[in-house]
């Protein structure tokens, strides 16, 4: 196994084969010497900078029912709201004078926020903002719709795939969402010429091992520059809350395999993973991650845009979550960027 990882360093891909053996086989003997690849690797291309990503949850109504999600729209349970442009507007104002130069902007799939209503949003952060970067994560539109939001000035989309695997998206998702439409989104926005950002949750029900190798081919395919993963937490109030949780020990095994398979790519370390162990962020940059994305929502609508069970950090004001992040990324020497944070050429 150890000669997989080698050539996995050297070469940056493996066959399917191989991952699946690797993620099979995996041993925590193994698994550090993948990290300690992975965090070369990275520190070769990011040094020891975090790039830090405002994270601003601006509705949590949504027209689809994912199987896993909390927000889906068969839940009665979730309390809805949609930030106002103002409220957006006030949280990158926030952000900016803490030291934020990219804001995402991330909801449910709300038909209250039309294309029009994007654009307008999207024109005024851009204008107010010209150094910063806009990262857009609303899910699946039409080509000339995202042509639209690129047109009007967002520089990058994080549309995780789920899973390359049909089969496996199928069970996850009702009749309406398709994986052909998913991946044709994923094909649009880069074509287009966003960075790009795609994903899955670790430990999603019914996900083997070699969904997780079919994620990692699909993933090299793409080429994506960003690539968002996290463990699947079950939520009380959907069709998948008796299912176990992925875990903290295969999502770093999986972080530290996509670090080696596309070196420079922005990993983040994801809530989730900080949300499944009280270290699980600073593990994950250990295993290759390099990206952080605290939350800039305002304080009052944090407790509502719940995915999963037990999410942290819904009671802090956006200063306090950067703080701690700040503190966090010190501890393991590194340090936070106050930079646009772009993907660097390989
Ligand atoms: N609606 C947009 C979309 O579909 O891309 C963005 C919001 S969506 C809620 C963001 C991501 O949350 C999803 O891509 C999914 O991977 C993740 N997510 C949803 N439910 C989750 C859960 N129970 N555990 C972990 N991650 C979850």
């Amino acid at each position: 196994m150890v000669g997989l990882i080698e050539k996995l360093e050297r070469e940056h891909t493996l066959s399917k084969e191989e991952y699946i053996a690797l993620i099979k086989s995996r041993t925590p003997e193994l698994s550090e010497l993948l990290f300690e690849k992975a965090r070369a690797v990275r520190e070769h291309y990011y040094g020891k900078d975090v790039y830090i990503r405002g994270l601003i949850e601006f509705t949590n109504y949504c027209k689809n029912d994912c199987y896993y999600c909390g927000i889906r729209c068969k839940n009665r349970n979730a309390e809805r709201y949609r930030l106002t442009k103002e409220q957006i507007m006030d949280c990158c104002k926030t952000g900016y004078e803490i030291g934020f130069r990219t804001f995402v902007l991330q909801g449910g799939e709300d038909p209250y926020f039309t294309n029009e209503r994007m654009l307008d949003i999207i024109h005024s952060i851009k204008r107010q903002y010209p150094d910063c970067a806009l990262t857009l994560s609303v899910g699946e539109k039409s080509r000339e719709e995202y042509q639209s939001y690129f047109d009007a000035g967002a520089d990058r989309y994080l549309l995780r795939h789920e899973t390359a695997n049909n089969e496996h998206y199928r069970l996850l998702h009702p009749d309406s969402l398709s994986p052909e439409n998913r991946k044709r989104c994923l094909h649009d926005l880069k074509e287009i010429g966003f960075q790009t950002g795609c994903g899955f949750m670790v430990g999603s029900p019914y996900q083997t091992e070699e969904h997780l190798a079919e994620d990692m081919l699909f993933i090299k395919d793409l080429k994506p520059q960003m690539v968002g993963i996290g463990p699947f937490i079950p939520q009380h109030d959907t069709p998948f809350r008796d299912f176990p949780q992925g875990s903290l020990e295969l999502t770093l095994f999986m972080l530290g395999l996509l670090r080696l398979t596309l070196p420079n790519v922005l990993l983040p370390s994801t809530t989730a993973l900080g949300t499944i162990h009280p270290k699980g962020r600073e593990l994950g940059i250990l295993a290759g991650a390099n990206v952080v994305m605290p939350n800039l929502s305002p304080k009052d609508v944090r407790s509502k845009y719940l995915l999963y069970d037990n999410k942290i950090c819904t009671g802090d004001e956006a200063a306090e979550c950067k703080n701690c992040l700040q503190m966090r990324v010190r501890s393991i020497g590194y340090d936070i960027a106050v930079s646009r944070g772009d993907c660097k050429k390989e």
